[in-house]
């Protein structure tokens, strides 16, 4: 266990090094990193009297609370594996990821009971407990491990399920560890620094904040929703220096935020999760608003490619370079392609799952001589910065001509009126496929489809216009992770078009 393959068990260790420094503040809470430790280890001893033991999974169905971070520590403590459920998934679903990752126990908190109600009705074998029935379990004593060895295995975490079925990503301590020290190593760390988490905890974006806590010895600020104004109010009066958004977020951030600005002690806006709209990225420019592009998933244990500082505004649009333990390519038919052109992000690094729960299949077909075949597809410009363009399985094929969803639905949503924009490729005996848009208008707005298409027309090649320009009354297909679901956009086209 000494040997270069293994570390000081995490949480002991910062413990011991900056045992007053605090280690989380929430509404009500300020824990230093002494009491995190033993609030951990406590409940670890609950879940030790439980009969949890090393390597046993244990599913958590929490929302943003103290206590869900007292949880995903605590089970570091008996090296079980952590299985985060999405909290908006359906009985259905997170009953299914309970079962896949045959957890031994899943806890939930009060939001979550009649999910977790639900759940046992679909299933009388799941073992669900209650939070608060947790805490009233008699501690037993038990031997914290000495050392974590990086491969172990941490968190099972599933995919948004985006393009098919969620899939349980395996991460080991090394790959959050490796996560942790590539973002650090491009980001710098100062002793006061403090990461602002509104991102979900059970999302990588949310879980890896806990994460580089620990390892760097900062403070996560937990809000236990997202609201723009609180959000606001704590980078500009509560010395947040960090915080990670999803571009919807900073959206409404930028304008809720009005002629304010931000401090100089802000020092990065890390966005990530989906494509980042031009118009934003040049908003926040004008503000002065140090965002990073990057790009990740839950097989990287979030970031593996970054902008950098100094680049942050001479890249506009670009997701940056591979973070300094990370390697990245640009595959077309298995070979690399040259600058410019485009292909399959490919990526390697210490911080890459070594592949799925019980899918040796996908891992085999996704991971290959160390390289993870991302299902993206992307370019790299002569300075080697990547350029995220859209999933290869929403790619539209018109007349030869690549056509990215994403691309066109930024075109749309660039118009007032639209509230949210699909687009999906419909077959077409002349051209194969071709481009056709649903869009949900903002509360009272009108707009024609001629207006829309004319709209199109002055911001996209012709071969890019949609053909059809639908409007629907009700919001569009998403995923538990509010993530647009492509897949479904043909269904809600009037019929005789699909
Ligand atoms: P599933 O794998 O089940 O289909 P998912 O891929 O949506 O779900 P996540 O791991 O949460 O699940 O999301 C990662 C994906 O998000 C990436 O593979 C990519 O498609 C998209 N993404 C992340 N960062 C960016 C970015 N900067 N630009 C464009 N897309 C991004
Ligand atoms: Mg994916």
């Amino acid at each position: 266990e000494l040997s270069s393959r293994s570390l000081p068990h995490w949480h002991t260790k910062r413990a011991d090094l900056t045992p007053d420094r605090p280690a989380l503040l929430a509404e009500g809470v300020q824990w230093s990193f002494r009491e995190l430790h033993e609030r951990a280890r406590t409940t670890a001893g609950k879940l030790a009297a439980l009969g949890i033991q090393k390597g046993d999974r244990v599913g958590v169905l929490m929302h943003n609370r103290p206590e869900m971070v007292q949880l995903v520590h605590a089970l570091s403590y008996l090296e079980a594996v952590l299985v985060p459920l999405n909290i908006r998934l359906s009985p259905v679903e997170a009953g299914w990821q309970i079962q896949n990752a045959e957890a031994k126990l899943t806890v939930y908190d009060g939001t979550n009971r009649k999910t977790a109600q639900k759940i046992r009705e679909i299933d009388g074998a799941l073992a669900l407990l209650a939070w608060e029935e947790l805490e009233q379990q008699q501690p037993v004593d038990f031997q914290p491990p000495v050392r974590v060895g990086l491969d172990s295995l941490h968190t099972i975490m599933y995919t948004s399920g985006t393009t098919g079925k969620p899939k349980g990503v395996m991460l080991t301590y090394g790959n959050h560890w490796w996560s942790a020290v590539g973002s650090v190593l491009n980001l710098g760390l100062q002793p006061d620094d403090r990461w602002l988490i509104c991102v979900p905890l059970f999302h990588m974006s949310g879980l890896s904040i806990l994460m580089r806590s620990v390892i760097y010895g900062i403070t996560a600020v937990l809000h236990a929703s997202f609201e723009p104004s609180a959000a606001n109010r704590a980078i500009r009066k509560e010395g947040i220096t960090h915080m990670s958004v999803v571009s919807a977020m900073l959206t409404r951030m930028v304008d809720d935020l009005g002629d304010q600005c931000y401090p100089a002690s802000f020092r990065c806006m890390l966005l990530g999760g989906g494509p980042a709209p031009r118009p934003l990225l040049e908003r926040c420019k004008e503000k002065g608003i140090p965002v990073f592009q990057t790009y990740g998933m839950t097989e990287t244990a979030s970031q593996i490619v970054t902008l950098a500082p100094e680049d942050a505004l001479s890249k506009l649009g670009s997701a940056g370079k591979p973070l300094y333990p990370a390697e990245l390519r640009i595959l077309r038919d298995g070979r690399e392609v040259p600058p410019g052109s485009e292909g399959e992000i490919v990526v390697r690094g210490p911080n890459v799952t070594p592949g799925y729960w019980r899918r040796e299949d996908a891992s085999r077909e996704a991971i290959r001589d160390g390289w993870l075949h991302t299902g993206d597809l992307g370019r790299m410009d002569e300075e080697g910065f990547l350029y995220v363009l859209d999933r290869r399985s929403d790619l539209i094929i018109s007349g030869g001509e690549n056509i990215y969803p994403a691309e066109v639905e930024a075109a749309l949503l660039a118009h007032p009126a639209v509230a949210e924009a699909g687009v999906t490729g419909l077959p077409d005996e002349r051209w194969g496929q071709v481009p056709a848009a649903i869009v949900r208008l903002q509360d009272g707005a009108e707009v024609t489809e001629a207006d829309l298409m004319k709209h199109c027309r002055e911001r996209l090649a012709k071969y890019k216009v949609p053909v059809r320009i639908h409007q629907v009354g009700r919001p569009l297909p998403r995923n538990a992770s509010n993530k647009l679901l492509r897949r479904k956009l043909a269904e809600l086209l009037p019929k005789g078009e699909c």
